[in-house]
């Protein structure tokens, strides 16, 4: 006992100590990945209620009992079109789709890159797979050349990526890494969690996007974010699919997704590919909050992103920040090591097409009080 009353005590010595929190609905939420409003859209309500009467709250067993259902498979037929491959599987969550499938795909003597600052998720599930892991650094594609030419021809290579990076926004040449994965000989993992409903012509993501699915071997995405709901999934060849079927234990052994789940995940995925409007309505937002803090001299990280960092430093400032805000009446969490590297902890601010014109002028007028600007922030 007295080791994990210690641990605690440290945390909260060194102010990282983490609690659950319910929200107070009274503040604005710039805290939120549900980027386009949907987790409250009565369309998904709808069919998430009809599934419930139809099919009963639960699947009753795993996908390889009795946990497949039509319903499961026409999702997965969508998801497949939407991200232009041949197969696609639902796996149940973000984070435990992602340990499924490198633990299902990947094996010791196999090699695999990751960015620095992927998601925990990628991380964990390189380390289960016992595959050899190289980080390089965050985005730079010559670190990852140098480290492909230190693998084996004949290894089995993987390079894992988040595209848009959860906690900075920004992304890697994805041009550029399929290219580097073509004439290393390796595959490729893309993580769309934060792009999926953001990007591309039928908002599929940064892989669609820049054009380039059919060179990607996988894509990886989650229903949690701007899909407004809950699950995982994964898009890739027939083979690969396959292989993870018979493969990943996360896939294997845990219950299906329950039918409201699915039936509001497929409502999603129609409703981002066929209406542009709330993506485009984030994007306005996005726009209108850069300008506003523009015009108050403050002065944002450059990449085109729903998720904007402001960096703050040590963990104090940023959870000082985080409390003035809430006292203004906005929710804008801190995050602290170990989520973010030492020294870099930051407020996250995440803009929605739910947020109005005047929540975003109201947010950055306070920012503009709060925070120190232009070149006073490194004086
Ligand atoms: C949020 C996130 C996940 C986890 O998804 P969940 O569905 O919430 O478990 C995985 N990868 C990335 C990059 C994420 O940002």
């Amino acid at each position: 006992m007295n080791r994990y009353s210690s641990l605690l005590e440290d945390l909260a010595e060194n102010r990282l100590l983490r609690t659950c929190e319910v929200p107070s609905a009274a503040l604005i939420n710039f805290s939120s990945n549900d980027y386009l409003g949907l987790a409250h859209d009565p369309r998904l309500k709808q069919v998430a209620i009809q599934a419930i009467e139809e099919e009963g709250t639960g699947a009753s067993a795993s996908r390889l009992i009795t946990g497949t259902s039509q319903r499961i498979q026409d999702l997965e037929v969508t998801l497949a079109k939407w991200h232009h491959t041949e197969a696609a599987l639902v796996l149940n969550s973000g984070y435990q789709g992602n340990i499924a499938i490198l633990q299902g795909l990947l094996k010791p003597g196999d090699w695999v890159f990751a960015d620095r600052l992927n998601h925990a998720s990628l991380v964990d599930g390189c380390l289960l797979s016992k595959a050899k892991l190289l980080r390089y650094l965050h985005l730079d594609l010559s670190d990852l050349e140098q480290k492909l030419k230190e693998a084996p021809e004949s290894a089995t290579k993987w390079i894992v990526s988040d595209s848009v990076f959860s906690m900075d926004g920004d992304h890697p040449d994805l041009g550029a890494l399929a290219t580097l994965a073509e004439r290393y000989n390796a595959n490729t993992l893309i993580d769309e969690a934060h792009a999926a409903g953001l990007f591309g012509d039928t908002r599929a993501g940064l892989c669609e996007q820049q054009r380039i699915a059919h060179r990607i071997t996988l894509q990886v995405g989650t229903f949690s974010k701007a899909l407004g709901g809950f699950g995982g999934y994964v898009c890739g060849s027939e083979v690969l699919v396959q292989t993870l079927v018979n493969q990943a234990r996360g896939f294997i052994f845990s219950t299906a997704l329950p039918p409201a789940v699915i039936a509001a995940a497929r409502e999603a995925v129609q409703i981002v590919q066929t209406d542009g409007a709330p993506t485009v309505k984030l994007w306005q937002n996005v726009r209108h909050f850069r300008e506003a803090c523009s015009d108050h001299n403050l002065v944002l990280p450059a990449h085109e992103s729903a998720i904007i960092p402001i960096e703050m430093g040590e963990t104090d400032l940023a959870l000082g920040m985080s409390e003035k805000l809430r006292d203004a009446g906005f929710l804008v969490r801190a995050i602290r090591p170990p989520t973010v590297p030492p020294g870099t902890a930051r407020l996250r601010i995440s803009l929605s097409a739910s947020h109005t014109p005047t929540d975003i002028e109201r947010l950055t007028e306070t920012l503009a009080q709060l925070l120190p600007r232009g070149s006073e922030r490194d004086s």
